[in-house]
């Protein structure tokens, strides 16, 4: 359709460039097709059509950090590109293609243009978004031109192969028949089905998808099929050793002071992708310059650290009665984890940054991928130390605890779901919601009886710490740590 108006109005531009001598019925004419665009709904003609071929620069496998398990499976089945006469000896059947699967940030991007540089191929990218439209047939056209551009790109470079990486595929190859306007999807999802299908005959340059998501629960079965996304590579968060890798790999070109413990920074991250870590090596460089120091220095690196997970200082000052009361409800945290696990608190500040208005960082002492009830009641428990820390100290509370009730909840869920709680093994979806809401009121209960009783104790050592806080405004753990021997000596 677009591609119709276009090319009337083209050749009523050229009829009436020809006949006329002024400019006014082309004006005219130009305004009318905007209005129309405007009235119809639709989006500007984009004349760059998918697969157009940017030239991307080559990355290898050692410039990505971490992603060990993911890198390993990536290069067994790149095999079947760089071997393909041993693999039709053989008689395997050739991979089509590869699913990276995995949270946002973590580098499948990076693994694809690297399986690239690694087998020699030609490299294509596209986003599934860039397929649909709201016309039935477009994405499909689309697909079966990107495929041309793939082989013809493979041809003009001289390559024997050419990779085609689809990210955002699940907006592509998301489950038929479930969106609105599904033809459009459904006859999208076809074409690249059929052009999968097509792949791995006896041809000159064999074309490998790869394709990326976040949500392989969203994906057509059809095409994790044996025969199409014959592999699927899990890319995770990166742990201890490959967040370190991967710092490194992003402090390399910067000038970092010898004494940096890498792996300290690595210890504080936590959760952090690849692309938090290279945003996190970045800020500190940033911070450095702004304070005119010639090299990065640990304290940049851990401010950037507090950046990237809370966003940018603010400028907003609360009044001093609401500063007393964020210190002492971080106190509160900070305390609460100290008796649990001496030594996990990393920093306890009331600078406020992004939605927070202080916060305590904890020091993870190694990757956890499993919980017990245990580690999980601790850290309700922690959640809580803020509330129950302003009710000792002030005789009241503030909504400055709704974001750990909330998280307070959503880890009694995980309990229940678990069939950790006194309901042992239930479906949490089958549960009453009443009987849901007194299991979560039991188990916060219980913790909050707790934490008061332990807290209780301690009334003048948290107004001791919200002092230093309030004074300060960030304190270190070290700092925290001395505090607490010193009032436990004195008591
Ligand atoms: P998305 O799912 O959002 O598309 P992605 O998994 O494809 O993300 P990439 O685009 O590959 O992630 O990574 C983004 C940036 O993060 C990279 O350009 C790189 O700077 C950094 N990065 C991510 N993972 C790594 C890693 N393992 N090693 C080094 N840098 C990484």
């Amino acid at each position: 359709m677009l591609e119709l108006l276009a090319g009337l109005g083209a050749a009523a531009l050229i009829t009436l460039l020809y006949y006329q001598s002024t400019l006014i019925p082309l004006v005219i004419l130009a305004v009318l097709f905007l209005v129309l665009l405007r009235f119809t709904g639709m989006k500007t003609p984009r004349f760059n059509t998918v697969g157009q071929v940017t030239k991307v620069k080559e990355i290898g496998f050692n410039q990505i950090g971490g992603q060990e398990v993911a890198k390993k499976e990536l290069l067994e089945a790149l095999d079947f590109v760089t071997r393909p006469r041993l693999i039709r000896q053989m008689g395997i059947r050739p991979l089509k293609g590869v699913m990276l699967v995995g949270p946002p940030g973590t580098g499948k991007t990076l693994l694809a243009r690297a399986a690239a540089g690694y087998t020699g191929s030609s490299f294509v990218s596209v986003a599934g978004s860039e397929f649909i439209e709201m016309y039935a047939g477009v994405g499909a056209q689309r697909v079966r031109r990107l495929f041309g551009t793939c082989r013809r790109k493979a041809a003009n470079e001289h390559r024997n192969s050419a990779i085609l990486f689809i990210d955002e595929i699940d907006i592509l190859g998301g489950k038929r028949g479930q969106h609105s306007s599904h033809l459009e999807y459904d006859q999208t999802l076809n074409q690249l089905l059929v052009e999968m299908d097509g792949l791995g005959g006896a041809e000159d340059r064999p074309i490998l998808v790869i394709g990326a998501t976040n949500r392989p629960e969203a994906l057509d079965p059809a095409l994790l099929r044996p025969g199409r996304f014959d592999r699927i590579v899990q890319v995770d968060l990166p742990d201890l050793e490959g967040r370190e890798q991967i710092l490194k790999l992003h402090l390399h070109n910067k000038p970092v002071c010898a004494e940096v413990s890498v792996q300290k920074i690595a210890r504080e991250t936590f959760s952090f992708s690849g692309a938090h870590l290279e945003s996190l090596a970045n800020e500190a460089a940033i911070l450095a310059l702004r304070e005119k120091k010639k090299k990065i220095e640990e304290k940049h690196l851990l401010e950037a650290v507090d950046k990237v997970i809370m966003g940018e200082k603010l400028e907003r000052k609360p009044d001093p009665e609401e500063l007393w009361r964020i210190a002492v409800h971080e106190s509160g945290h900070a305390l609460v984890s100290e008796a649990l696990k001496p030594g996990s608190v990393s920093q306890v500040t009331i600078t406020p940054r992004g939605k927070a208005l202080g916060y305590v960082r904890h020091q993870p002492e190694r990757d956890y991928y499993i919980y017990t009830l245990d580690h999980l009641e601790e850290k309700i428990a922690i959640l809580l130390g803020g509330a129950v820390s302003e009710q000792l100290v002030l005789g009241s509370r503030s909504t400055g605890s709704l974001s750990d009730f909330d998280k307070a909840v959503e880890i009694s869920k995980k309990i229940i779901e678990a069939g950790l709680s006194s309901l042992g093994v239930v479906s949490i979806k089958e549960l009453p919601g009443s009987l849901l809401h007194r299991t979560i009121q039991q188990l916060v209960g219980a913790r909050e009886e707790w934490v008061t009783k332990l807290l209780g104790q301690k009334i003048g050592l948290i107004e001791k710490v919200a002092r230093l806080v309030l004074e300060k405004e960030k304190i270190t753990g070290e700092t925290l740590r001395r505090h607490i021997s010193g009032y436990n000596r004195a008591g």
